[in-house]
């Protein structure tokens, strides 16, 4: 652990008391006016942010015991509601494949060269506006507020005539139809659409802010399945990496890159990525074949800060476009766990590029699935650029560079899978309230309980709740699925919250 020099939990749990007294008014993602945070943050809410995701097709039968049980137990005070925004009024959709639910029926004014046509419900169908009305209505009496949770990808390519057209192209010039591939970030017709839909969640809803989020990266982090779970058979094929369609080419040349070199470096990279995974180590290592391939193709690197830029233009577009639409609503992102594990794509997430344009940042800091997740990455970069080393020295290596300390290579490939510890998420809570800091942008970590792996506890929710305030967290949001979450643990939330005098 590395936060000598931070408040001990005792001191922070006073602290966090102080805090509480000076506590102003109203909740919302302001900076609190006072001056007495706790010692090694910055400003916290006024309330803290007490938020959960939730899926809305859930709320159809359930809403009142829902937002009772959630407020009750873990004094949540945001429903961030999942809203994968090509459901439900969609021309051709595949609803079995689809089930999370989306409160916006499309309004089609908002939806103009956008390559899909949206339509008019039908009977059967889920009533959306007359749902998220009763929703709304139900929050409001609680003094809830909900916040439109918006993410199109790390699924299948929803069955929607068009929406093909709007996808990544790969290295071999075929459409992508699923994670890592996604829609493209350059096709104006998705631009497009994701100004129709910030639009039309802000304009034809009563919605409190917006989050959007893509557990998405380039194209180079893609070719290596860089990334949790990147290394398993079908998750990552060097030959599938993207984006290579018309509008990437277009604007690519006019910043003097040329598609060309950029593919010819991929398929040059593809054979080291497959011979690895067969087990055959290039004559001079992995690390050094890799170094020559940069050497060779600095197009590799190019393309990759190409895509993230693009990723940026998409995020200020989002914000502006909401902005506009309602001045003064909050607008954040759901940063990817991804962050925690791959260095190279903690490189592009710099948390101070962000605060351009988020009001809060929602980092999935999820300390109980991170055990079973960093030694997927373990396996997958192992494969290839880190093939050199064993499972041991490449986790000692991502533990020394990542600024972690966790369990053993061992001990992780258990089962039940350990959780990370509460450090963690302290650990990196306070790298992202460090990486805003004198800015307005608050961070508002996911709090992972039963994802995945079912290994959460009271203790641990506790533990986590006071690494994410005693960072200087300005809030939590409660991560991923209610249905798995279990009472005990949800207990604990709102204990923990009460103790500390936080809600
Ligand atoms: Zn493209």
């Amino acid at each position: 652990m590395k936060n000598e020099g931070s408040v001990s939990r005792r001191d922070f749990v006073k602290a966090a008391s102080l805090v509480a007294t000076a506590v102003t008014t109203g909740i919302g993602l302001e900076p609190m006016s006072a001056s007495a945070a706790a010692p090694d943050a910055q400003p916290t809410l006024a309330k803290p942010l007490i938020g959960i995701q939730v899926e809305v097709n859930f709320l159809q039968n359930n809403l009142v015991k829902f937002l009772d049980d959630v407020q009750t137990r873990s004094s949540v005070n945001t429903l961030m509601m999942h809203c994968a925004p090509f459901e439900a009024s969609w021309g051709g959709l595949d609803r079995a494949s689809n089930p999370l639910g989306n409160f916006a029926t499309a309004h089609p004014q908002y939806y103009r060269d956008i390559k899909m046509q949206p339509q008019a419900l039908d009977a059967g169908d889920f009533n959306l506006p007359d749902e998220f009305q009763k929703i709304r209505e139900e929050t409001r009496k609680r003094g809830m507020k909900i916040i439109p949770w918006m993410e199109e990808d790390n699924r299948a390519r929803p069955q929607i005539k068009g929406f093909d057209e709007l996808y990544e192209v790969d290295l071999y010039g075929r459409r992508t139809s699923h994670h890592p591939g996604g829609p493209c970030l350059n096709n104006p017709y998705f631009r497009n659409l994701l100004v129709a839909q910030v639009n039309d969640f802000v304009r034809s809803y009563d919605v409190d802010g917006i989050q959007r989020g893509t557990e998405r990266q380039g194209p180079l982090g893609n070719a290596l399945g860089a990334w949790h779970h990147g290394g398993d058979p079908g998750h990552s094929d060097p030959g599938q990496t993207s984006c290579f369609c018309e509008y990437c080419a277009a604007k690519a040349a006019k910043q003097g890159i040329s598609m060309d070199r950029v593919k010819k470096a991929y398929l040059a990279l593809e054979p080291f990525v497959r011979n690895g995974r067969a087990g055959k180590r290039p004559v001079d290592g992995y690390f050094v074949e890799f170094w020559r391939l940069l050497l060779r193709n600095p197009e590799l690197l190019i393309w990759e800060e190409f895509w993230s830029e693009s990723m940026r233009e998409t995020q200020r577009l989002v914000s502006s476009t909401a902005k506009a639409a309602k001045p003064g609503i909050p607008v954040g992102y759901h940063i990817w766990q991804n962050i925690s594990f791959s260095p190279f794509y903690r490189a592009e997430q710099d948390y101070h590029t962000f605060t351009e344009y988020a009001d809060f940042l929602k980092l999935a800091t999820y300390d109980n699935p991170a055990g079973e997740r960093m030694a997927s990455f373990v396996d997958s970069v192992t494969q290839n650029i880190f093939g050199d080393l064993s499972h041991q020295q490449m986790l000692d290596f991502e533990y020394s560079v990542m600024g972690l300390k966790e369990k053993s290579y061992a001990e992780l490939k258990a089962r039940p899978a350990p959780r990370f510890s509460s450090d963690y998420v302290y650990e990196e809570t306070k790298r992202a309230v460090d990486g805003v800091a004198g800015t307005s942008t608050r961070i508002t970590p996911g709090l992972g309980i039963n994802i995945q792996e079912h290994n959460s506890t009271p203790e641990s929710v506790r533990d986590c709740i006071e690494a994410i305030f005693r960072a200087g967290g300005s809030g939590l949001v409660l991560s991923t699925a209610y249905a798995a979450m279990g009472p005990e643990n949800l207990s604990a939330v709102g204990a923990t919250l009460r103790e500390l005098k936080l809600v």
